[in-house]
């Protein structure tokens, strides 16, 4: 919730001071890898916050210290050294404090027992920079963006900037003003939001002019012929779902010794780790531990690392899984052998501890981008029906007595029509546009997933079966009266909803099941409304072997 970032960004800065001052009265190594690590999990910090800008300052600093952490033997660091990097430390410090996110307030016509304290919709700020003659074009975009949500002030290029809350997005919406003032207009900007998601709209696609652009502080640009689905896709996964998962890594190695050095730097990186000390059991582990990356030692009892490695690629399960071997192996012949047999990197014994745990986050990282184009539907990047019924499952699998859950089956009402009438690209404009409206309304902690083609599922925990009823119909309200563009015009859709919830339904077959079911009542009812299952409906239990002969 907003109003619990300040807390734990000022315990964040506080550690990274003092480590910083710790380094500078001691001047060891131990301690300048102490303050690298600081650096780095503040910038995942603020990564998971999604603050791009203080996500590129903490990284600039990394670098500046990376580049000067040498071996134990290059400490302490020159004077010189020492002074750039507490301007650095400085920098970051104020920009943290300039950028301080002030908790929305709620807006006004909020039904408040709907809503309680929960932070269902988070409106967020986004200026437009904007010329003259490109007004009307930013004024309609401005209505989508609000629309989502979001609060918008408009802003000439050649206009004082507003003296408000820092905002979480600029667009930059270029006009005829000259190169110069463009470039000084985002300097500045950048200069007073250093933590804001910088766009700019309409860029020529030279490669000189981007380069400019970005050198003046824009982070994103897009041509002007993607328009507004772009943007509006760039400002929505500004505020999207986004709950970093673990790091997992399964250490491989019979030593003791480096068993006990790798999983400390591995835990102090953040990074979860289990390890066996006999690759026999590797398959049994990887099983259930999932890991994303293995960790291997290449000289073991029983089998090397790159035997057991060149198994692993066999099985279709785990031919993609990264494997990095770090090990004491010097000979070069060896370490490209063991490359060429399938590993993805080798790392050197003894290992830098910095080096180690980047290299590891880098692959994980790359490893998860794949695998998310697979859980992940191109139309609407929500998850896909396969990675949405496995999130169900694990969400009932976490429940508790004391914890609530209810299902929603959303599906758009005669949308063939749509289709037919003003043709299929139109259609996904629609299904994008309650993609975007659910995730912008929805918290990161809910689930929701394109399930078919124009129907999804929305699971929403920790809120009672009332509160998830009135979300979802504030949501087909907003939905109904969202404009969706087709050539001559806009069009409007509704959709119907059918909820489930837990206990009452107490598995995952039975929660989708249920909400179908109520799905398919809310059809008959004459759309456009939500219906709620209940346990003891009649109806359901009766016409239960017909509607799902499988289960009976
Ligand atoms: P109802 O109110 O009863 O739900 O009627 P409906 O027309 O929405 O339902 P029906 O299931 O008959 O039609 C759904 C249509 O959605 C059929 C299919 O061609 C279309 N569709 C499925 N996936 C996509 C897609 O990705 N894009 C577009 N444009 N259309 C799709
Ligand atoms: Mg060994
Ligand atoms: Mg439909
Ligand atoms: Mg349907």
């Amino acid at each position: 919730m907003a109003s619990s970032r300040p807390n734990v960004i000022d315990d964040r800065i506080h550690v990274l001071r003092t480590r910083w001052d710790n380094y500078v009265n001691a001047g060891s190594f131990d301690r300048f890898i102490e303050f690298t690590v600081t650096v780095n999990s503040l910038a995942e910090h603020f990564n998971r916050m999604r603050l791009p800008g203080l996500v590129r300052m903490c990284e600039g600093l990394e670098n500046l210290a990376l580049a000067r952490l040498g071996t134990q033997a290059s400490h302490p660091i020159a004077n010189r050294d020492i002074a750039l990097l507490q301007r650095q430390v400085e920098t970051l410090l104020a920009a943290v404090r300039t950028s301080r996110l002030v908790a929305p307030e709620r807006r006004t016509e909020e039904p408040a027992e709907a809503v309680g304290n929960l932070e269902w919709i988070k409106p967020r700020l986004v200026w437009l920079v904007v010329a003259p003659e490109m007004h009307e074009m930013a004024n309609a975009l401005r209505q989508q963006i609000d629309f989502y949500g979001f609060l918008t002030a408009e802003i000439g290029w050649e206009e004082q900037l507003p003296d408000s809350e820092t905002p979480l997005a600029v667009l930059c919406i270029p006009g005829r003003e000259s190169a110069e003032i463009e470039h000084r207009k985002i300097a500045e900007i950048r200069g007073a939001c250093p933590a804001s998601q910088m766009i700019y709209l309409g860029v020529h696609p030279a490669l000189d002019n981007i380069v400019a652009l970005m050198r003046s502080g824009i982070d994103l640009t897009i041509p002007i012929e993607e328009g507004t689905t772009m943007v509006l896709n760039c400002v929505l996964d500004l505020v999207q779902n986004f709950e970093p998962e673990k790091y997992r890594v399964l250490v491989v190695e019979d030593s003791l010794v480096a068993v006990t050095l790798i999983q400390r730097t591995l835990s102090e990186h953040g990074i979860d780790s289990r390890a066996i000390r006999d690759p026999g059991r590797l398959l049994d582990e990887l099983q259930c531990y999932r890991p994303d990356l293995i960790l291997m030692d290449m000289h073991m009892p029983r089998f090397n690392g790159v035997e057991a490695t060149r198994v692993l690629r066999q099985m279709s399960a785990y031919r993609s899984l990264p494997i990095v071997y770090l090990s004491s192996e010097s000979d070069v012949g060896m370490q490209v052998e063991a490359l060429r047999l399938g590993g993805d990197q080798f790392l050197n014994k003894p290992f830098n501890p910095v080096l180690l745990a980047a290299v590891i986050k880098t692959k994980i990282e790359r490893f998860r981008e794949t695998q998310r184009s697979s859980r992940h539907d191109g139309l609407t990047g929500l998850l896909n029906h396969t990675a949405a019924k496995s999130m169900l499952k694990a969400m009932v699998d976490n429940m508790t007595p004391s914890r609530m859950l209810t299902v929603a089956m959303i599906d758009i009402d005669h949308f063939k029509s749509i289709n037919d009438t003003f043709g299929h690209p139109v259609g996904d404009q629609v299904i994008r546009g309650l993609a975007w409206l659910l995730k912008g309304r929805l918290r990161s902690s809910d689930l929701i997933g394109r399930y078919g083609g124009e129907e999804f599922l929305v699971a929403l925990p920790d809120i009672s079966p009332a509160q998830a009823r009135a979300v979802i119909e504030r949501i087909r309200e907003d939905f109904s009266s969202l404009p969706h563009a087709h050539s001559k015009g806009a069009l409007f859709s509704t959709f119907s909803a059918g909820i489930a919830s837990w206990p009452e339904f107490d598995s995952p077959q039975n929660l989708t099941e249920a909400a179908d079911f109520a799905l398919l009542e809310a059809k008959q009812h004459g759309r456009n409304r939500v219906r709620q299952a209940l346990a003891t409906d009649e109806d359901f239990r009766a016409l239960q072997p017909y509607l799902f002969p499988e289960n009976s």
